[in-house]
């Protein structure tokens, strides 16, 4: 009825070229994954802004699924 595209494309994010990266803190214990450098920038600006620790984002290789 309502089906225009018939996609299952809804899966929390999309999975582009988005390169996956761990962001340390050179300051703390904080660790977490980003998707795409944007995110891992992101990340890393807001930790330094609350904390003001220095952040290293690390390029994580692909197919690492381990859930
Ligand atoms: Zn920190």
């Amino acid at each position: 009825m309502a089906a225009n595209k018939s996609g299952p494309t809804e899966s929390g994010s999309a999975q582009t070229d988005a390169k996956r990266f761990l962001v340390q803190c050179d300051g703390c214990s904080f660790e977490r994954s980003a998707d795409g450098r944007e995110e891992a920038t992101r990340i890393g600006t807001h930790h330094r802004r609350e904390t003001g620790h220095e952040i290293v984002a690390v390029e994580l290789p692909p197919s690492a699924d381990s859930a």
